[in-house]
């Protein structure tokens, strides 16, 4: 089912009516890089056009076949929408999804015509996509239920091949934690995610990261408990030993995610970032 256009981005035809085209845009963080998905034949939704790369937007504009009536997005992180804009204003396209959040690593570009809330539709004669609001990742970030095949479109929420980024204070631990169960509970049939390929065996691979980030919030409960009153910045080598030393910046945000939980538990508290439990 690949095939190569002249750009050299493979499509892939991932079910009658539903396309999805790789950004070139290849990293550690984005995987092979970002997936772009074209829904309906005639009258087209895009879903996260990605970064602005020209010739991955010329590339959807020629081989969409159809008019691009609606983009949507699944989060406002630079690698899934800023290029959103830039292809409604060449195609008149409606934008839909959640405002960006002020803050770093927005794409504050991506305004959107229509705000989804969760169980929002758009509906067309050729498709159904359903959006379910799935913070922690982003606070406003969407996956969208491909509802003729029950197919969950995740964005960044779950990806293939790796674990994403809860970077506080937009990332919440907590609401991921709770957004990955609600996942398992909407009975789906695959995850397509934002990188990677489609998941069909996804209950296996949602359990490991819940159960992942809880290992690793037990390993931040134990550090906490023989070295209180330590700063994040400090914690980092109690709670990362598997993880080599120039990835300590990353570690820390991510252990700020796991403080920030325990708090939000009533498990842990601080003061001026100096960590203790509570009794
Ligand atoms: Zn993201």
């Amino acid at each position: 089912m690949k095939n190569f256009g002249p750009t050299m981005e493979p499509v892939t035809a991932l079910l009658p009516g539903v396309r999805r085209f790789v950004a070139p845009n290849p990293s550690m963080m984005t995987g092979p890089g970002t997936n772009t998905y074209l829904f309906g034949k005639r009258e087209i939704a895009v879903l996260d056009p990605g970064p602005v790369i020209e010739s991955h937007l010329e590339h959807i504009e020629r081989d969409a076949g159809g008019t691009i009536r609606w983009i949507l997005v699944t989060h406002t992180h630079p690698d899934h929408s800023p290029a959103a804009c830039v292809l409604a204003e060449r195609t008149g396209a409606e934008l839909l999804g959640r405002p960006a959040p002020n803050g770093e690593h927005q794409d504050s570009t991506f305004v959107p015509d229509r705000v989804l809330e969760d169980g929002d539709a758009l509906a067309t004669d050729e498709f159904v996509l359903e959006a379910v609001h799935t913070p922690g990742h982003a606070s406003n970030h969407l996956c969208y239920r491909h509802v003729a095949s029950n197919w969950l479109f995740t964005g960044d929420h779950v990806i293939d091949g790796s674990t994403v980024v809860i970077n506080p204070p937009d990332g919440n631990m907590k609401q991921y934690i709770e957004s990955l169960r609600r996942v398992l509970e909407l009975g789906i049939e695959a995850i397509v995610p934002g990188h990677g390929e489609v998941i069909k065996d996804y209950e296996r691979l949602v359990n490991w990261i819940i159960d992942h980030r809880l290992e690793r919030e037990a390993k931040v409960v134990a550090a906490l408990e023989t070295n209180p009153g330590l700063t994040s910045h400090d914690l980092v080598p109690h709670v990362y030993q598997d993880v080599p030393e120039q990835l300590y910046g990353l570690a820390e945000r991510s252990l700020l995610a796991h403080l920030i939980k325990l708090a939000e538990d009533g498990r842990a508290d601080n003061s001026s970032d100096h960590w203790s439990l509570l009794d």
